[in-house]
């Protein structure tokens, strides 16, 4: 068993702060996604449970054990990386057996291990061959082999599918899933990818400028952002957000009026998702605009218009037409608005 702790970790280079602060607690077989923008500080905060990178305040700790000071080999913790650093002169077999033998694992128990994990991988077909005989989704499967057959208590993961095209990272993104479940190992999975962190975690942490954001479940994170940047990160399109004034419930930004708001006088960030607002006939919605774009998204139509100085998408049905200019206009209740302090864009209510 494996649960991971998280108190006041931050990491600094001279004054310069990587992660700030972070306090978390990781369950035991948790599937837990790190999410944000390059630079945001989720490969540190990694490579500091890994023990790649010391941490320069606070502690780490695994079943209630402080590891700060633990070599990386004594952590019981298994990474991948995006790069997959595979041996070239080995054999898909000895790729994986590999890590087996640089822990002086029982010889007796290495072809077994190993053909269970390529199983789980499916590779078992293709053991014999080099790494460059390989595509790069199977020399990722092999990376992936590698880091289960020495059956660690966590796994690290560092954006394991972005150097695959889009069709194998979808499929190696199921494997991944369906592979955690499996083996039920704590998970801790980076990625700059909000769909990847959607699909696969249980919790997601969103961390901007080395800061958590939020932490919560897909949907908690999806159905209720904690501020206006986790807002705009998660979903595909990213929610719309209008800056506005409110004056007696009346919230009002060029060419947009919504009544009737719960929020007080002053400026205010007002949200909403594509899918969550619906068109109106024409001229009576609180959004009437030109069309500025329109995607067909085969399940879907997406239509942009301009909005002030904001592009704001709406979603219609599939066999919704029309062409670039022509006018449309769609209904905001406020029960889909999600409302933002413009200051510091802090969730209202
Ligand atoms: P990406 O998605 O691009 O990998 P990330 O969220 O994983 O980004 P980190 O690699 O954790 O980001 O880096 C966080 C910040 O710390 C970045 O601004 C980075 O430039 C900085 N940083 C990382 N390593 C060092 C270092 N050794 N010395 C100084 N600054 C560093």
């Amino acid at each position: 068993m494996a649960q991971i702790e998280l108190r006041n970790v931050s990491k600094r280079w001279g004054s310069f702060v990587g992660v700030d602060d972070f306090n978390l607690t990781i369950a035991d077989k948790e599937f837990l996604v790190l999410l944000g923008p390059s630079g945001c500080g989720k490969t540190t905060t990694m490579r500091m449970i890994a023990g790649l990178e010391d941490v320069t305040d606070g502690d780490i700790l695994v079943d209630g054990k402080r590891v700060n000071d633990l070599e990386p080999k004594d952590r019981d913790v298994s990474m991948v990386f995006q790069s997959y650093a595979l041996y070239p002169n080995m054999n898909v077999y000895e790729n994986i057996r590999f890590p087996l033998k640089v822990r002086g694992i029982d010889p007796k128990t290495h072809d077994e291990k190993v053909r269970r994990a390529s199983r789980m991988v499916e590779l078992d077909d293709f053991l014999h061959r080099k790494p460059a005989e390989l595509s790069g989704g199977q020399r990722q499967r092999v990376a992936l082999a590698r880091a289960i057959v020495r059956e660690p208590n966590v796994f690290l993961m560092d954006e394991p599918l972005s150097n695959l095209d889009a069709k194998l990272r979808v499929s190696t993104r199921a494997q991944i899933k369906n592979l955690s479940h499996e083996l039920a190992v704590t998970t801790i999975y980076v990625t700059h990818d909000q769909i990847e962190a959607m699909t696969l975690a249980d919790r997601v942490v969103v961390m901007k400028g080395g800061v958590v954001q939020q932490v919560g479940s897909p949907t908690e994170i999806y159905d209720r952002p904690a501020n206006a940047f986790v807002a705009s990160f998660i979903g595909s399109p990213a929610m719309n957000l209008m800056e506005g004034q409110v004056s007696g419930g009346v919230f009002s930004a060029a060419h947009v009026e919504i009544r009737g708001l719960n929020a007080p006088d002053g400026p205010l960030t007002l949200g909403f998702r594509a899918e969550d607002a619906a068109l109106a006939p024409q001229g009576s919605g609180q959004i009437t605009a030109p069309i500025y774009t329109l995607e067909l998204l085969g399940d879907a139509t997406m239509i942009s218009v301009r909005v002030g100085d904001a592009l704001v998408s709406v979603k219609a049905d599939k066999s919704y037409r029309a062409e670039i200019g022509d006018m449309v206009s769609f209904s905001i209740p406020n029960e889909i608005c999600h409302l933002f302090n413009a200051k510091d864009g802090a969730r209202l209510g």
